[in-house]
């Protein structure tokens, strides 16, 4: 199939005026200028007009199980607070909401241009059927969570073992998700790290997201220490270091470790995340959502960390009456790109496709417009006021006409 468009932005290189792609079986085998491919011997030519093809977005962290929670929980006084009220929330769903809610999730995602997405799974006894049934590409990390002291670890490490087994069997991309330093125990942290080396793994951990956080293990004190402590955790792995260094601690730092938030850094923490070749995915509606303090971005970007864009859940987005809450990373870019006026269009565009794909381990597969990568790209209506391709794409007015995943439209509207 060949595929003409006003621009393609292959990302990994120029964008491309009168641009075009030969795609074949799902996957890309060449970029370039129409002129330049028109000739291909293809079986099927379709011109998209006036858009702009780029690559499907990547979504390095989300909870589509959550989504059915959008607009329920408003913003609380503090982090501990919002723990306890999101708690209750999951308590009241019923399998079949939980089960609605991620199908609904990833529909939105493939409708608002995401092709693959990092989602963390706090219900494996739906999977892998529900990733099966989507035409998103997923990593599923499945989410470990253990208090108190006294919990074992040995069951959830087996669980972690059968669940990177049974879906590498199913053909389907799977990691661990210890959820946090301060809902895991030092034993738990150190066997998931000790499993995910020797499954070669990814793994995808909420790392100092809250300033309670950073207080209870640099300080030892604080709300969300004495709330976990009255709930049983031990809190000796509090005092004196970052959660970043907890991490560290545990082994859990490398190229495959992908920390989500990372609002507040201890000094060396930047450093000491680059040395590991890990990644960062900051939320920026969810930390807009907490009020927390400005993200670091330009000291972990000066450190050479990766970092990338996502989503989080539509639990933590503040509801607007304008209009109902969509997954969306778009609007994330744009959130972003509020907040640090400074950066360059092509870099923001590599925070949702080329930099994720990294944080993924699906770096030249997914991301980029490239021959040999798989065939998942997104049209956006180039706005015609707008003469750069990359303004145009972070302008544009509504989704994108159409999203293609391995070389099939998946979803398509009016106008395309
Ligand atoms: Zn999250």
């Amino acid at each position: 199939m060949l595929l003409r468009a006003r621009w393609v932005v292959p990302v990994a290189a120029e964008p491309i005026p009168d641009g075009a792609l030969c795609v074949r079986d799902g996957r890309i085998q060449s970029v370039g200028r129409w002129r330049d491919l028109r000739h291909l011997p293809v079986t099927a030519r379709e011109d998209l007009g006036e858009v702009i093809v780029c690559p499907g977005l990547v979504n390095a962290h989300c909870h589509l199980d959550y989504t059915g929670l959008a607009g329920h929980l408003p913003p609380q006084a503090s982090f501990t607070a919002w723990i306890q009220s999101i708690k209750g929330a999951k308590g009241l769903q019923s399998p079949e909401d939980v089960r609605e809610a991620w199908r609904v999730g990833a529909a939105m995602l493939l409708r608002n241009g995401v092709t693959t997405v990092g989602d963390i799974e706090a219900f494996p006894e739906l999977q892998p059927s529900l990733v099966r049934e989507t035409g998103l590409r997923v990593v599923s990390f499945l989410e470990l969570i253990r208090i108190r002291a006294d919990a074992p670890v040995e069951d959830a490490v087996d669980q972690g073992g059968k669940w990177l087994r049974d879906l590498g069997e199913a053909g389907l991309r799977a990691g661990l998700s210890p959820h946090a330093p301060y809902s895991t125990t030092p034993l738990l942290r150190r066997r998931c790290a000790e499993l995910a080396v020797r499954c070669g793994a990814p793994v995808s951990m909420h790392l100092a997201e809250s300033a309670e956080e950073f207080e209870m293990f640099m300080a030892g004190e604080g709300a969300l220490l004495e709330w976990l402590a009255r709930n049983g955790r031990a809190v000796d792995d509090c005092g004196g270091r970052s959660p970043v260094q907890v991490a560290a601690d545990a082994g859990l730092l490398g190229p495959r470790f992908l920390a989500v938030h990372v609002n507040y850094l201890a000094p060396g923490d930047a450093e000491r995340l680059a040395g590991a070749g890990a990644s960062v995915a900051h939320c920026p509606r969810s930390h807009a959502y907490f009020r927390h303090q400005p993200f670091p971005w330009e000291e972990l970007r000066a450190a050479g960390v990766n970092v990338c864009l996502a989503t989080d859940s539509l639990a933590t987005v503040r509801t607007t009456r304008r209009r109902a809450l969509q997954l969306d990373l778009f609007a994330e870019a744009r959130r972003f790109r509020t907040a640090h006026p400074g950066v360059a269009l092509a870099e923001l565009l590599g925070m949702v496709t080329r930099h994720p794909a990294a944080a993924l381990g699906m770096t030249g597969e997914v991301g980029i417009l490239a021959a040999g990568a798989c065939a998942d790209l997104i049209a956006v209506p180039s706005a015609a006021q707008s003469g750069s391709p990359l303004e145009g794409l972070f302008e544009a007015a509504g989704p994108p006409l159409g999203t293609m995943v391995g070389g099939r439209w998946v979803s398509r509207r009016e106008g395309s």
